[in-house]
């Protein structure tokens, strides 16, 4: 391996010969020597000349820490790869990082393991070792997540200056911390130029706190520096995490061509000035909390972008300018100077805020900024902008608005008929006489799905939906569901008998999406000796449907549930689905919930639909398991419809999420058309409320009618919750609750008993 010929030509031969030599070596013939092992790849690494190859093989890598320090030039670069791209499975607690010059890594998947420091790909060695001119490309992280939720850490921490990260995958992080990170904490980081491009950042789950970013460019320390990344030609699909899909926290960064599909989140300038931000194209497609582009800061451009049906409201607009902070600490908001959003394509999106996040703090409105030539054409709301504070800083011209919808400022706007077409390309445009006004260009994805990623990994969904896999007929009897649980795989539906019984004398393990049901008819019942019924583990999502779930056979002793969430970390989100069922008798012993769940646990969704549940001497969802106050919480969207609750003693449902963090959408909360009667007013329910919701960020209370209960309990918090109660009655029942009144309520009426 002590090639030192440049012409590749004489490498070739090299290889060759070493082939020759070595009878055991299987490697494709324009390969240099194969290493087999973490020993070998230590002992390859010490002698690496420019030009040299360690070619990893292939099969399972497991607990490997790769360091390779190395030297190449730029016409002889060192290069570590696979056998065969793709083949190379890196498994375990395991990492690699890189430092030197003119490396090119390609070809490796990290998989089913997560690593033990807090970076996967690190471009250093060490704090004073740095990776300059190298090369990460066709190479995957999927799912290399730390089991532990609130673990934190980087996938790939790029280092540096002149590297290059383009054509990877980067899929599924379910921990807490950046999926991809330029870090400046050293001089030799700083001005880096690095290219980030072609890449195929695939869905990341809702965190349900900070430190869910797919991108970070900086930190606030090193935000006044120049950090000069350009991020190019990237496909976001559904890069979910939390507010900022990217947060740009450095100045000079290039932002251009991305395309970002169904993410919930915005390309966020937290801190750093001079950016460009420059036909990107958002397609939020209506799904919920979709968003564009915030900018804060200085000299910031944002241009030539078009973003299609995002839903985003506040910081998570398709357009926001924020207020900021005068004067202010690093880490807080910088006011809006000399920037410009100019010249973009807004289509059926909701909306678009200037000086947002106006408050006391964030007193200093945009000064010096320009909003030109943006055509903005929506139906979907009427009133597309909200202004929050003084935007005489900010000069709008030739704006295009559609003429059914309206904006509070005078000058700068002009309104036409609403004129949305689907392209060539799929996508719905306005006019094409306005597009040409304000000089946009042809309206077409500056980059596809297909485009990005690594050339060997797939990009189909990974999670299945319910009832998507086969049917599996489960006859009457006992722990015949688990039998057949354990035969399932994911997406399958276990169809009981109509009138069965079917007893539990085992925990029921839920270790994928699974459905439990019978067909409309006479229910199933089901019953349990254990003190849980169901036990949602990591990985694993539960629908009920049409069965009755009936305490009687459950053991004498408090703390019972009908199911539980693992007791430990999950990181897969689960959700829960309760349907056209009937819940019983949950009253052996006191304290026999419906749902128990565990730190750091944390579900997507949870929704209680057309379900009658009587007598439970403890609570249907407590959800106030994250105590820390740090904006970590247990739900994001808890639906309760069409539902009646009789004699339960705790709360149905009680969500916690403390704390002053911004940086989530949830918990979402819709409660609609239910009845509640002598619900929460057992003398262990602590909240002393049927409902009981602190910190949910939006609220939905509809059509539904309490008798003699308590109260709804409302503490609201920071973010401006949206929250509404509307056409409910309380009869025998006590006022709503709320440290505030910044609630919204319509149509309440409290009927109340002569007698209490
Ligand atoms: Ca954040």
């Amino acid at each position: 391996m002590h090639t030192t010929f440049r012409s590749s030509l004489f490498i070739v031969l090299l290889s060759f010969a070493l082939i020759s030599c070595a009878p055991d070596n299987s490697a494709p013939v324009d390969s240099g020597p194969l290493v087999r092992n973490i020993e070998e790849f230590n002992s390859a690494v010490t002698t690496l000349q420019p030009g040299d190859k360690i070619i990893l093989a292939n099969g399972t890598w497991s607990d490997v820490e790769f360091e390779l320090k190395a030297e190449g030039l730029a016409d002889a670069p060192i290069e570590l790869t696979a056998e065969e791209p793709g083949k190379v499975i890196i498994t375990g607690e395991s990492n690699l990082s890189i430092s030197g010059s003119h490396i090119v890594v390609s070809g490796l998947v990290f998989r089913d393991g997560y690593t033990p420091t807090s970076e996967v790909i690190s471009f250093r060695t060490s704090n004073d070792e740095l990776a300059n001119n190298t090369r990460v490309t066709n190479t995957v992280i999927d799912d290399f997540s730390n089991p532990e939720r609130q673990d934190s850490d980087i996938w790939v921490a790029m280092y540096g200056k002149n590297n290059r990260f383009d054509h990877n995958s980067l899929l599924n992080k379910g921990n807490k911390g950046v999926t991809l990170a330029v870090r400046m904490n050293t001089e030799a980081s700083r001005e880096n130029g690095h290219v980030i491009e072609y890449n195929y950042f695939g869905p990341r789950q809702t965190l349900g706190s900070n430190g869910g970013e797919t991108l970070r460019i900086g930190t606030s320390h090193y935000s006044r520096e120049y950090s000069n990344t350009v991020v190019r030609k990237n496909y976001f699909d559904r890069t979910s995490g939390e507010l900022e899909i990217i947060s740009s926290k450095s100045c000079g960064n290039t932002f251009r061509d991305n395309v970002f599909f169904e993410s919930q989140g915005t390309l966020t300038m937290r801190h750093g000035h001079y950016t460009l931000v420059e036909n990107n194209y958002f397609l939020g497609n209506r799904k919920p909390n979709t968003g564009g582009i915030r900018i804060i800061n200085e000299n910031q451009t944002v241009r030539n972008n078009y973003l299609y049906g995002l839903t985003g409201h506040r910081f998570r607009g398709a357009l926001v300018i924020m207020n900021g902070v005068p004067n202010g600490p690093i880490n807080r908001y910088d006011p809006v100077i000399d920037s410009a959003m100019n010249k973009n394509i807004v289509v059926d999106s909701d909306h678009i805020q200037l000086a947002a996040g106006a408050d006391e703090e964030r007193s200093a409105p945009p000064t010096g900024s320009s909003m030109h030539d943006n055509i903005i054409m929506t139906r979907t709301n009427l009133e597309p902008f909200t202004i929050y504070d003084d935007v005489s800083g900010i000069s709008f011209e030739g704006n295009i608005l559609n003429d059914e919808a309206s904006v509070a400022i005078d000058a700068g706007f002009r309104y036409v008929p609403y004129s949305v077409v689907e392209n060539e390309h799929g996508l719905r445009v306005p006019a094409m006489s306005l597009v040409g006004e304000i000089g946009f260009g042809e309206i077409k994805l500056p980059v596809t799905k297909d485009d990005t990623g690594a050339t060997f990994y797939g990009k189909e969904e990974s999670k299945k939906a319910f009832q998507s896999g086969q049917t599996i007929a489960v006859t009457s009897g006992t722990n015949t569901i688990l039998e057949a649980l354990d035969s399932s795989s994911p997406g399958d539906t276990l169809l009981l008998d109509n009138g069965g019984e079917y007893l539990l004398t085992k925990y029921a393990s839920v270790n994928h999406p699974v459905t439990i049901k019978a067909e409309s008819g006479e229910q199933p019942i089901l019953r349990s000796e254990k003190s849980s019924f169901f036990i949602i583990e990591n990985g694993g999502a539960l629908e009920l449907e049409n069965v009755w779930i009936d305490g009687a056979a459950s053991p004498d002793q408090p703390g019972n549930n009908v199911i539980s969430t693992s007791r430990y970390s999950m990181n897969r989100n689960y959700s829960l689905v309760v349907r056209d069922s009937k819940v019983t008798n949950l009253d052996v012993n006191h304290t026999f919930d419906f749902l128990k769940v565990y730190r750091n646990t944390f579900a997507d969704s949870i929704d209680i639909l057309n379900t009658e549940m009587t007598n439970v001497t403890g609570s249907i969802l407590s959800l106030d398991k994250e105590t820390d106050d740090l904006g970590i919480y247990n739900v994001e969207n808890l639906g309760i419809r069409n539902s009646r609750f009789t004699d339960i003693q705790g709360s149905v449902a009680n969500i916690y999420r403390g704390g002053t963090d911004e940086s989530t959408f949830g918990p979402i909360v819709v409660v609609e058309g239910n009845q509640f009667t002598n619900t929460g007013l057992g003398a262990r329910n602590k909240s002393g409320a049927s409902l009981k919701f602190h910190g949910v960020q939006k609220l939905d209370v509809s059509n539904s009618n309490w008798i003699k209960s308590a109260p709804i309990e409302l503490y609201l918090t920071n973010g401006e919750p949206i929250t509404m109660i509307k056409d409910v009655v309380m009869t025998d029942t006590g006022n709503i609750r709320a440290n505030s009144d910044e609630y919204s309520t319509e149509n309440v009426t409290y009927e109340r008993a002569l007698t209490p």
